[in-house]
């Protein structure tokens, strides 16, 4: 039946299901001769039942019908991996233009998380990143992203749970595509429920955006991904902190922080040997408490990418570095890399599909980051003074 129908192939702009407003959807009732009242019952469906028109059964038969092929779905279901004993499923989705975007379910005890994607690929290069090193194809919209969590909350729903939190922390970076991913957290609190803290935006450190994002009435959870506690090793391993450099990076943060009395989270991943020295949580300890409320830290192992030639550090490590924050006043908390074997650590998506379909931009990209690493070590050589180990070391 047409439940499946979806919009790839379909002009630019055309409305999706979940890409329509709830204004927008009472215009197109309207326009179809519908009573008012229709609006709130497909909304429901939408949004409460997590179901298709085709299944909202308070319709008539012919408007189900109708709507089916008026609010066709923006994603095109590729493969779903399920791992940690089914606790972790992975979509991989085709969105219009051909473009592959991942999104993570993850079933813990206490609650329910969907890791969406804000954008096809991303445009920041972070070396270390399966994305980054991808490129950048399309932001996504607002209903490709709204569709990823509704989709992830009605598969937590047929497991018997209810969808609680959503992670900004799939491929992209939500701060470059601000337009599409703030009406989606509206759309996300507003109509799927959830709360503004269960809400987290991850950013690699958009500074303007962060602070646009201290305006917004909604208090989310913010997320830095900061990796590196002093400019020189930032700049190399996540290239905006060049133009966003650390200091500007906390302001924002405490700006953040002051207008929402939140405290915030640095993302620290653990590369063998390039930010996991005791000096390195002597730095980044002294940035943490900086910040009032001081920032917790999440440390997770890097996962391996085919564009890196580092490894993550030792599980020894990461847990000797985190009682070393803790000694230094800090809160750490060591994140369970979870779906490794589906390759569906949160940031860390879409590698090996993307890598046969994009085989030859992929080997592009490898060949800028080779480049790149050449231009580091150059640097490196260049100032053999520094007491940090290069980030990429052959
Ligand atoms: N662009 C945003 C959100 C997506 S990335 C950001 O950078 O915050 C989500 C998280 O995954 C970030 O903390 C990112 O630094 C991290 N990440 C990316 N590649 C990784 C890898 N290979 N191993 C571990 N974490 C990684
Ligand atoms: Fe983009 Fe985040 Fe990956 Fe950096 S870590 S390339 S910002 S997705």
């Amino acid at each position: 039946m047409s439940e499946t129908s979806v919009a790839i192939g379909r002009r630019p702009g055309a409305p999706t299901r979940y890409g329509v407003t709830r204004d927008d959807l009472g215009e197109l009732l309207a326009s179809e001769g519908q009573p008012r009242y229709r609006a709130d019952q497909v909304w429901r469906g939408l949004y409460e039942q997590l179901v298709g028109p085709a299944a909202i059964t308070n319709l008539p038969a012919a408007l189900r019908t109708r709507l089916e092929a008026l609010l066709p779905l923006a994603l095109e279901p590729v493969t779903e991996s399920v791992a940690d004993d089914g606790e972790t499923v992975k979509f991989l989705s085709r969105v219009a233009g051909g473009y592959e975007v991942e999104t993570v379910l993850m079933l813990y005890p206490d609650r329910a998380t969907v890791c969406v994607s804000s954008q096809a690929g991303c445009a920041m290069g972070c070396g270390f990143c399966a994305t980054g090193q991808a490129g950048f194809d399309r932001h996504l919209t607002t209903g490709e992203i709204v569709e990823q969590a509704v989709t992830a909350a009605a598969r937590a729903k047929a497991a018997g749970r209810r969808l609680s939190n959503v992670v900004f922390m799939g491929m992209g970076e939500p701060l470059a595509n601000e337009t599409a991913m703030w009406p989606a957290v509206e759309r996300l609190h507003g109509d799927l429920g959830l709360s503004a803290r269960h809400l987290t935006v991850s950013t690699v450190g958009i500074v303007p955006g962060i602070r646009r994002l201290t305006e917004r009435p909604l208090p989310v959870t913010l997320a830095v991904s900061l990796h590196a506690a002093n400019d020189g090793l930032r700049d190399e391993l996540v290239p905006i902190n060049r133009r966003y450099p650390i200091d500007a990076l906390l302001d924002a943060c405490q700006g953040y922080l002051a207008a929402h009395g939140r405290r915030m989270s640095f993302e620290w991943a653990m590369i063998d040997g390039v930010n996991d020295r005791p000096s390195d949580a002597v730095e980044l300890a002294s940035l943490c408490r900086r910040l009032r409320p001081a920032a917790h830290v999440n440390l997770i192992p890097l996962n391996p990418t085919p564009g890196w030639p580092t490894t993550g550090s030792p599980l020894a490590r990461v847990r000797d570095f985190r009682d070393h924050l803790e000694s230094l006043g800090v809160q750490a908390t060591v994140r369970r890399n979870r779906g490794t074997d589906i390759d569906a650590a949160c940031g860390q998506l879409a590698a090996r599909h993307r890598e046969g379909q994009l085989a030859a931009r992929h080997r592009e990209g490898q060949l800028a980051a080779r480049h790149r690493e050449g231009q580091l070590a150059a640097r490196h050589r260049e100032d053999g003074s520094r007491d940090q180990q290069p980030a990429a070391r052959t």
